[in-house]
């Protein structure tokens, strides 16, 4: 495991002056829908001052009510693009689902391309280690009862790229509809999403067939052999995920818990051996690491791809992953941990 030279992360450091940083913190409708309500989404985050150039949203900022620059807010004007405003992803689309790809008012208020926010520089990739694994798949479920969403994105090793993403959202298969609907409405309501979620959402099962087709297509896993990912890992912020709530799903829907949900980079516990900083959660590592916030927090694809910005920055960096727990082959239900140094 590297050592960072700095705590300062190095493409913080090369911030010039004339290389002004918008924050801003955006309204954002997030579906137009009229049976959609309404919702704030949040870009930025007035206490984030100075960010990654490479991973902040580069277009697509519209400044509503707080913009903060590395130099002075009057230079702001002068020197960021204005062209576009940042959209909210279309999760109808993210779903393999949107019907509307042709119709110019929802294109104009939807983004249609996931790695959009994951855009790193090509001269923050000089500082790149080679890695034991050549894809990250990032993952960050949502739902504490039952899963209600399934996000990955995998990142290329090497190039730091989106390569692809996969995203469903779960229909949970124990609770009664009444409680479903309140659930959603409680979890997803206040993200504006509740319509959307109806409309999509197919049982774990379901999702873990399509997953496995997804991965199969990617070469990362085949059906057949069965096993863990094949020059791949999950890469999750924190252990519950694949520890926790999979295994407990499973019971739920009762499945056997899947070879390849085996083993898993615990990003906080490499964060904690890199920097050796505690970060307890996703907000911290961004904040510590001035990554402003993009979407709306705790919807999952919107905080897979927030990590996923985590993880580009650790790794422009110089942080080397690899796996920080192993389910024992013999007896699952045990776990491995593979640093002394972790976040308990
Ligand atoms: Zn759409």
């Amino acid at each position: 495991m590297q050592i960072a030279t700095s705590l300062v992360p190095r493409i913080v450091r090369n911030l010039g002056p004339d290389q002004t940083m918008v924050l801003a913190s955006v309204c954002l409708l997030r579906y137009c829908s009229p049976l959609v309500s309404n919702s704030m989404s949040l870009i930025g985050n007035s206490t984030l001052s100075r960010a990654p150039l490479s991973l902040l949203p580069m277009r697509g900022l519209q400044v509503a009510a707080s913009s903060l620059t590395s130099n002075s807010a009057s230079q702001l004007e002068s020197v960021t693009p204005m062209t576009e405003r940042w959209k909210p992803l279309c999760l109808y689309y993210t779903q393999g689902k949107c019907t509307k790809t042709d119709d110019p008012l929802h294109l104009a208020k939807f983004n249609h391309n996931c790695s959009k926010d994951l855009q790193v520089n090509a001269a923050d990739l000089k500082c790149l280690r080679s890695q034991h694994l050549d894809y990250f798949l990032v993952l960050d479920l949502e739902g504490k009862v039952e899963i209600l969403e399934f996000p990955v994105i995998i990142i290329d090793a090497k190039t730091l790229d989106v390569v692809d993403f996969f995203h469903r959202f779960v229909q949970p298969s124990k609770m009664s509809e009444q409680r479903v609907k309140e659930y959603i409405e409680g979890k997803y309501g206040k993200l504006g999403v509740d319509r959307v979620w109806h409309d999509t959402a197919i049982p774990f099962k379901d999702v873990l067939q399509q997953f496995e087709t997804w991965i199969t297509h990617h070469c990362l896993w085949e059906r057949e052999l069965g096993g863990t990912l094949r020059r791949a890992a999950f890469v999750t912020c924190g252990n519950w995920d694949l520890k926790t709530k999979v295994p407990q799903q499973c019971v739920v829907s009762r499945m056997k818990l899947p070879q390849y949900f085996m083993e898993w980079i615990n990003l906080k516990d490499v964060y904690l051996n890199f920097y050796h900083r505690r970060a307890t959660g996703m907000m911290t590592m961004m904040k510590e690491l001035r990554i402003p916030l993009v979407g709306s927090h705790h919807l999952g694809i919107d905080d897979t791809k927030n990590i996923s910005r985590v993880l580009q920055c650790m790794l422009v960096d110089g942080a080397v992953l690899q796996i920080t727990a192993r389910r024992n082959s013999s007896s699952p239900e045990n776990v491995e941990f593979l640093f002394k140094n972790r976040i308990r």
